[in-house]
């Protein structure tokens, strides 16, 4: 089985390290944060002193960390990562950053003769703990046919985005039109609701027919319609509104850089953004219904 380094052990990163533990891996991990190590240690991972010596002897170093800062902090610079990985080594960062933080960080791994791949991941704390994530990867075919074995024991779906930062592209692509999606959808709910509607019914008749979206189907933001769902837990758990903000942020420095424009990504980041402002950062993105609906 193979050596395992994992840094970054929150929401995500812990029930990834677990299913690579159940996998049967030696897996020796590191956070800053002293309670998150001791967790993975009850659950059998070794607990390095520091990110270098996860790194030491290990096939392959894993990071799941919040934003480009963390992930360029970790890897570069005097007493970077990329300083103590030996030469062929294989980096695999999920974390979603900027694809030029990851471009920058692959650069200069290649220059090492270390192989660096962008695997930021799609499907929320809940696929990390299923193992049914899914990995959209930046990097060689190479260094993605190194990692698969890995990806596939946290994830059920693998897609290969393109070269070095791609997988962040796609990423970012995804999460800026999920938040339209969202806010369109909660948008259209309040709507009917206002107008004597209920929301079930409502929804049922969207989900049929042209206005049909990944929402409707599995994560409908209106209380009450759908089980199991954070709108039906006070919107506890799920995808936090901070780091939709975080994403769409990404997306609009990504529409900067090209000069492309994002006139829905960007009011729907502004609607984000006036929903942390009234308290909700730390609540799950379909939240966004409450804009509507809130006197
Ligand atoms: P988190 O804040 O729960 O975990 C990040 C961890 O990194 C923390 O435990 C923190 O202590 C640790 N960390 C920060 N700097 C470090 C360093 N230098 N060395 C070691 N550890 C360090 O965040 P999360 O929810 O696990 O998200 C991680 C990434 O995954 C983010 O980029 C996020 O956007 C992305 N993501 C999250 C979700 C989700 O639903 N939570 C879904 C998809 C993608």
């Amino acid at each position: 089985m193979a050596k395992i380094g994992f840094i970054g052990l929150g929401n995500m990163g812990g029930p990834m390290v677990s299913n690579l533990l159940k996998a049967g891996h030696e897996v020796t991990v590191y956070d800053i944060v002293a309670e998150l190590r001791e967790k993975c240690a009850n659950e059998g991972a070794v607990v390095g002193g520091s990110a270098a010596e996860v790194a030491k002897d290990a096939h392959v170093v894993i990071s799941m960390l919040p934003a480009s800062i963390h992930v360029e902090s970790l890897y570069l610079g005097d007493g970077g990562l990329l300083d103590s990985l030996a030469s062929g080594a294989l980096v695999v960062d999920c974390s979603t950053i900027s694809p030029a933080s990851s471009r920058k960080v692959s650069e200069q791994a290649a220059a090492l003769g270390i192989t660096v791949l962008d695997a930021p991941v799609s499907g929320g704390v809940g696929g990390a703990v299923a193992g049914s994530l899914t990995f959209i990867v930046g990097g060689s075919d190479e260094g993605l046919e190194r990692a698969r074995p890995y990806l596939e024991i946290m994830g059920k779906n693998i897609f290969h985005a393109g070269a070095a930062g791609a997988g962040q592209v796609a990423k970012i692509c995804n999460n800026m039109l999920l938040s339209v999606l969202m806010t369109g959808t909660a948008e259209a709910l309040q709507l009917g609701v206002d107008n004597g509607l209920d929301p079930a019914v409502l929804s049922e008749i969207m989900r049929k027919s042209s206005g049909g979206n990944w929402a409707l189907e599995v994560y409908n933001p209106f209380p009450g319609v759908m089980e199991g769902v954070p709108a039906s837990r006070d919107y506890e758990g799920g995808f936090l509104v901070d780091l939709m903000i975080k994403d769409l942020g990404l997306a609009m420095e990504a529409a900067l850089g090209q000069g492309a424009a994002t006139p829905m990504g960007s009011l729907a980041r502004n609607l984000y953004i006036a929903h942390r402002d009234n308290g909700y950062g730390r609540k799950d993105f379909s939240s966004i219904q409450k804009i509507f609906s809130d006197d």
